[in-house]
């Protein structure tokens, strides 16, 4: 599938059937696995051979759909993980450990900034936030002697800031370390970040690439670049044996463009078993089969409601990176050419009174806590998911009480502004 290109490649990538085999990924909904002899099962256990056992540690649908994510991302190995959620934290972890620290932008998804900053802190894994807007010093300034990760969104949710990727990815890889990213907005059709120096990406699945609301879901992938062993110092997990798994020493055995995702399915999985069932991993494989077709249309109707919105005299200001004068629109130029995604955030002058108001007379956007989807959707954060801060905890953060967010599906743009038009009215 290496000489297709990405169009191809999200119709056809990770599965290739044999003569008389399913057309369609077939859904394996089994626990388990047979084998004639302890000693075929035993090669399995050992990582001597290739096979299943035991779908807490691998099922062969979730190895077909997590193989065209790696293939789309131009990586070396992929996995599928529960949730978004459960992809960064197995990314992190299976290079940290109690004593560790982490740089991460602080322009990040909520959800992922409680992960770093409060559950893993708990774990003893510390972190320093920086601003992806942040000079090279300051950025060189936040290593310590113990840092093992670097970590960023290419477009982050929902800041929408555009993460420098070369700039971040060059530091992490002058302090020995590897740079993770997440992904989940842009999609590899928008951004490949592995192409510009990332290391690791992880993905939100339920996003964009299942993209129709339906499953939830996450992704890693290695892009197989970084030399674990020249930092063996650094990644003792990966670089010394494995007691837990009969002495094996994954950058040994599986290299550069195996050792990260081998150690994260035999050892994380294996014991917090985060695993995606075989059912969503095929509904996932749906929603990514048409995922080169629809980003193109949420990228087409983000930028419209954008420009749209920029012009009325109700709004205070637009946040699009895809609109001149914003101020990542140079950083997206250069790694978003073909656009970013369908997520648009506005302030309506007058607050959370006028916000409420205007999203209770939309009639295609609804009222959720989601983003990516087919239908397009919209949320307040001032009277939902930030509801707890006061106004001026609000402006402190980033946040007026005033923004809206929308997440332009996949309708007509046309009826789309003029849903946006009426409400206003
Ligand atoms: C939604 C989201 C997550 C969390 O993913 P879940 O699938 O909801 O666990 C992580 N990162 C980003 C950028 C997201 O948008």
């Amino acid at each position: 599938m290496k000489d297709y290109t990405m169009n191809t490649k999200c119709v056809q990538a990770g599965y290739t059937p044999g003569n008389g085999e399913p057309r369609q990924i077939p859904i394996i909904q089994s626990t388990t696995f047979k084998y004639d002899t302890s000693e075929d099962m035993g090669k399995l256990f050992d990582l001597e051979a290739e096979g299943y056992f035991y779908t807490r540690l691998q099922n062969p649908t979730n190895d077909h759909v997590a193989a065209k994510i790696a293939a789309l991302e131009g990586g070396t190995a992929g996995m599928l993980t529960s949730s978004g959620q459960a992809a960064n934290f197995f990314a992190l972890f299976n290079i940290c450990e109690c004593g560790s620290h982490i740089v991460a932008s602080s322009s990040i998804y909520g959800g992922t900034f409680n992960l770093i900053a409060v559950t893993m802190k708990k774990m003893g894994i510390d972190a320093t936030f920086v601003s992806p807007d942040c000079s090279e010093e300051e950025l060189n300034a936040a290593f310590q002697e113990n840092t093992r990760a670097v970590f960023g969104e290419t477009i982050a949710n929902p800041a929408l800031t555009v993460l420098d990727i070369e700039k971040f990815a060059k530091a992490a890889h002058e302090h020995g370390v590897p740079l993770i990213v997440d992904n989940t907005f842009p999609t590899p059709v928008n951004c490949r970040p592995i192409e510009w120096g990332a290391d690791i990406v992880t993905h939100s699945t339920t996003k964009y690439m299942d993209g129709h609301g339906a499953a939830v879901g996450g992704a890693i992938v290695d892009g197989g670049h970084f030399d674990w062993m020249a930092h063996a110092d650094k990644f003792p997990g990966l670089c010394q044996p494995d007691d837990s798994y009969h002495g094996i020493t994954y950058a040994e055995r599986f290299g550069m463009e195996g050792a990260f995702i081998t150690k994260c399915t035999a050892q994380l999985m294996r014991d917090f078993g985060c695993i995606q069932s075989p059912q969503h991993a095929f509904i996932l494989n749906l929603g990514l089969e048409s995922l080169h077709v629809r980003m193109p249309r949420h990228v087409e109707n983000g930028q419209a409601v954008a420009e749209f919105l920029q012009q009325q005299p109700q709004v205070a200001h637009v946040n699009y990176p895809g609109l001149k004068g914003d101020p990542y629109y140079e950083r997206a130029q250069k790694y978003l050419p073909n656009g970013g995604c369908g997520v648009v955030s506005f302030e309506l002058k007058g607050g959370r009174q006028a916000a409420e108001a205007f999203m209770k007379k939309l009639k295609l956007a609804a009222i959720e806590t989601h983003v990516a989807d087919a239908r397009t959707c919209c949320l307040n954060p001032a009277t939902s998911t930030h509801r707890q801060m006061n106004d001026e905890q609000l402006k402190e953060a980033g946040i007026p009480a005033g923004l809206i967010r929308i997440s332009c599906g996949l309708e007509d743009k046309e009826d789309l502004i003029a849903d946006l038009k009426q409400a206003l009215a």
